[in-house]
Order: structure tokens, then C-alpha cells, then sequence
């Protein structure tokens, strides 16, 4: 019996090789950029099947890459020859409305997760864009419209069902989860995400848009009315090419310009007078009260699977007064129409989490910043990338410091390290050493086990 028969005779779910009908779907990520030949994708159906397969990963002697929606702009769910732990089986999510929470598994994507819990009109606060995986995001950390409100993905982690590198199926430890809150895809594969969730109701939302002459002082604008509002209200800005709604005007659909969003999560009723302020010197502007389902998959269509991606993100001490003008600068030069730059105010409840009670590194910095270039023709990969590079460069006088790292991609050695901190990534590596001695999840930002001492 070969070892790959050996696997099989155990594994519930499906065994995907090279030549089979259903392999280049099955190997296919978000960003088309990465076209990477695991050797075996292992679509698994049970806690059981991820062991088996990262058993088998072990005896034979291959990589292991982790699947959970395939998101990560950095491809890290497929290598070549490797063994593709494929979650994308795995997406029931079982509420319990009584006690406020979710068992979601570990290859449910947020769409699986919002569809469980807005059933009993509960959300866990998670992403923005519906197919993203629930597992990349949750394990980095999880921005999105609710963080000011109620926090990061990360911190709604109760408990956690991990199979471990050696296949041992373990309920989360207090370290572990520590270590499950924000360390990324390092300590284990995560088969079963238990979550608290939060009433929600509709949402008021109102955006603006403005030309790219109008966005420095914008910008300004933007810093005074977001740093000053409640935790109920979310803002968040991207320049990008502006649509052709009709409340866009004419001279700016389809030219790059700056858009202001503000979403309120009080009495619907109170939105109007809340979210105005922001807009009195837009070009143009809309707002409406939506389901909270319908906010969840806005970003849907504008970032759709298979085009060409290529990010830098970084945090930024502030928007107005320098970076602002570099802003416009890098907007005007953008490549593509596809492409965006997004920037957002962060604080609120992310700051209420004592700095020691998780990995996730960083949560005072004040704002986010990602030159996202978006494209399909692979002749323009590298103007692209360059222009990405260029736009997080020449923010450098204003960078906090760190970065988000599910927004890492093909950066220098020692960006893990730093993203993390001394203190924080020494405690991770120390958790790696425990659970992943043999550092054999390591498709992901890694975090190598500490070298072992000799006696
Ligand atoms: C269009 C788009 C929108 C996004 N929006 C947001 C946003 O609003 N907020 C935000 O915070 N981030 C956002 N992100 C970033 C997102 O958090 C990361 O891309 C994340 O890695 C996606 O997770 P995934 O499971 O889909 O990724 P995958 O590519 O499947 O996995 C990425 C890594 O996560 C690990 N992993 C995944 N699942 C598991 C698991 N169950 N157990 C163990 N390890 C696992 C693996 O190490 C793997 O290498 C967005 C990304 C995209 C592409």
C-alpha cells in the first residue's frame, strides 16, 4: 500500500492530484498572480481529514500550505509541490442565538458566517468584501465596519477547535489562542472558530466624492470629523476611478477621485444628521439606509477573483498635512483603473484590548493606508508593483511603524519580526517552537520556531 492509498483509505473528503478534472480549479487563489502546482490538495471534510493530510504531508516529506477562502494577496494558501490543506469543504456555521455565538468552520468564507448569525440579527464584526475567508482574516486580526464600534475579527475568538502539525486535534489552551488572536496561520489549522457576536440592525450609509484638487483640504476635513465622532461611526476614503452613478458629476465619472464613506450603526433615524458634516463639500454625494448584509458585500464586485493584485499597506501617524498632497500625487499616477488607494480611521474599541492580551501587534496606530493596484494583463505586472511600492514609500516620513500582516506581501527579511515587535514575536516563537517545532506550517508569514539549545 502506497503512502498516498494509505491516506485515502482514512480521508472523508476529496483527493485532488495533477491531471485530475478538478485540480486547476481546486489550485486557483484570489490573485492570479500566484499559479502555483501543490502536488496533492487534500479538500478536507473533517478535524479528521486535516490530520490525516498533515500526517501525510509529514511522512512524505512535503510542504504544507493552509487554504481557508484563498484571499491572501500574497498567495500563501498554494506552493508548488507542497500539500494544500483545502478548508473550502468546511463552511457550516451552527448559532447559538441564547448564548450570543458561533461555531463557524474553519473554511467558511464571511458570506458563510454573516448568512448563520443575521438570521438571529447578530454579526460578528469581520471584513468588508463577502468572499474573503474567515480563517486568514480572524487569525491576522480582521478590520473592518465594525472594528471602532466592537473590534477586530480576532477579538470575538472565544475558543477554537486546532489540529495541530503532528495531526493532534486539541481544543485551543489559553496560550494557544493567545497565540490564535492575531499570529496568523502559524500555531495550527484552525477546523472550528468559536465567536461572540453582537446585535446589529440597518446601517445609515452616506458617501461623497471629491476632485483630486479638492482632496487636500478634503482630507483635513475628513482628520476633524472622524477623529471627533462616536464609536457608532465608521469612515473610511479611496481614491480611485470614480463610476457613473448619477450622483456622481459628469466631469469626474471615470477619472481617479477621492471618495469619503461614513457609516452609522445608531438609530438609522439619526444617521442624516450625523453623517452630513463630512459631505458639505463633496462634488457629489449619496446616502441611504441598507440591511446590514448589504454593506457586508459592497466590496464584492470591485475586487473579484482572478484578476492581478499587488498591495503595500502601512499604518500612517496621520493623513492631513504631508501625506495628504502624496496621496494625490500617487492617485494621479495610478496605472490602472482598476486599481485604489484606501486609507481609514482606526481607534475605537481595537484601543480597549490590553496591548498583552493578544499577538495582534499595534492597536494604538491611528490610521490604515493601502496602495492597492488591481490589473489583468501580466505584460504590466511590474509597472503595477512598482506603483504600489512607490505609493507606501513615499508615505515613509509618516509611517507608524509595523503594518497589518494579512496585507503583507513579497516583503524584505525581517518584516514579520517587525510587523510583531520584539516582545510579542519572541512569545510567538516560542508558542511555534511548542506546537510547530518542525516549522512544518510555514506557508504563511511565518514565524520560525526558535533554534533548539543544545544541552
Ligand atoms: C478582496 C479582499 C478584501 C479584504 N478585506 C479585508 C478586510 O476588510 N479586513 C481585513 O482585516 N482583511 C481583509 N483582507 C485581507 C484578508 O484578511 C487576508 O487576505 C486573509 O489572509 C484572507 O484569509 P483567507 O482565509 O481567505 O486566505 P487564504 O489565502 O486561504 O489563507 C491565508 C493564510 O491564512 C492561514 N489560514 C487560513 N485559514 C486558516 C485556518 N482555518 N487555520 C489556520 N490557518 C489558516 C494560512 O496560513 C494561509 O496561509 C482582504 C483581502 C482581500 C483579498
Amino acid at each position: 500500500m502506497t503512502k498516498l492509498s494509505r491516506l485515502r483509505a482514512e480521508f472523508a473528503g476529496r483527493l485532488v492530484e495533477p491531471g485530475d478534472p478538478e485540480y486547476d480549479e481546486a489550485r486557483a487563489v484570489w490573485n492570479s498572480m500566484h499559479d502555483r502546482k501543490p502536488s496533492l490538495i487534500a479538500r478536507c471534510a473533517t478535524a479528521e481529514d486535516v490530520s490525516a493530510a498533515l500526517r501525510h504531508a509529514r511522512t512524505t516529506g512535503r510542504a504544507v500550505t493552509v487554504r481557508g477562502g484563498g484571499h491572501n494577496v500574497a498567495g500563501t494558501a498554494v506552493a508548488d509541490d507542497a500539500v494544500m490543506v483545502d478548508l473550502s469543504l468546511m463552511r457550516e456555521v451552527r448559532v447559538d442565538p441564547n448564548a450570543g455565538v458561533a461555531h463557524a468552520q474553519g473554511g467558511c468564507l464571511l458570506r458563510d458566517l454573516d448568512a448563520a448569525t443575521l438570521a438571529h440579527g447578530l454579526v460578528c464584526p469581520s471584513g468588508v468584501v463577502s468572499h474573503t475567508g474567515l480563517g486568514g482574516l480572524a487569525l491576522g486580526g480582521g478590520y473592518g465596519w465594525l472594528h471602532r464600534k466592537w473590534g477586530l475579527t480576532c477579538d470575538h475568538l472565544l475558543a477554537a477547535e486546532v489540529v495541530l502539525a503532528d495531526g493532534t486535534i486539541v481544543e485551543a489552551s489559553a496560550d494557544l489562542l493567545w497565540g490564535l488572536r492575531g499570529g496568523g496561520g502559524n500555531l495550527g489549522v484552525v477546523t472550528r472558530f468559536t465567536l461572540r457576536l453582537r446585535e446589529v440592525s440597518a446601517v445609515h450609509l452616506h458617501t461623497g466624492v471629491f476632485a483630486p484638487d479638492d482632496a487636500v483640504a478634503a482630507l483635513a476635513a475628513y482628520r476633524d470629523f472622524a477623529e471627533a465622532q462616536s464609536r457608532d461611526l465608521h469612515t473610511v476614503g479611496a481614491f480611485k476611478h470614480a463610476g457613473r452613478q448619477d450622483w456622481i458629476p459628469a466631469a469626474l465619472r471615470g477619472t481617479p477621485a477621492m471618495f469619503l464613506t461614513a457609516a452609522w450603526f445608531g438609530d438609522p433615524a439619526d444617521g442624516p444628521a450625523r453623517t452630513t458634516p463630512l459631505f458639505v463639500d463633496a462634488a457629489g454625494n449619496s446616502a441611504r439606509v441598507l440591511p446590514f448584509a448589504e454593506l457586508q458585500a459592497l466590496g464584492d464586485h470591485s475586487e473579484p477573483h482572478g484578476n492581478r493584485y499587488y498591495t503595500k499597506s502601512c499604518y500612517l501617524t496621520r493623513l492631513s498635512g504631508g501625506p495628504d498632497a502624496r496621496l494625490v500625487e500617487c492617485a494621479t499616477e495610478m496605472p490602472s483603473p482598476l486599481s485604489a488607494i484606501d486609507f481609514e480611521f482606526l481607534g475605537g474599541a481595537i484601543t480597549d484590548v490590553p496591548d498583552a492580551d493578544s499577538a495582534f501587534p499595534r492597536r494604538d496606530a491611528p490610521y490604515m493606508c493601502t496602495v492597492s493596484a488591481q490589473w489583468t494583463d501580466p505584460a504590466r505586472d511590474s509597472e503595477n508593483a512598482a506603483w504600489s511600492r512607490r505609493g507606501v514609500e513615499r508615505l515613509a516620513e509618516w509611517h507608524y511603524g509595523g503594518a497589518y500582516v494579512n496585507y503583507l506581501q513579497d516583503e524584505q527579511p525581517g518584516k514579520v519580526a517587525e510587523v510583531y515587535g520584539a516582545g510579542r514575536y519572541e512569545r510567538l516563537a516560542v508558542l511555534k517552537s511548542r506546537y510547530d517545532p518542525a516549522n512544518q506550517l510555514a506557508g504563511n508569514q511565518n514565524i520560525p520556531p526558535l533554534p533548539e539549545r543544545k544541552p
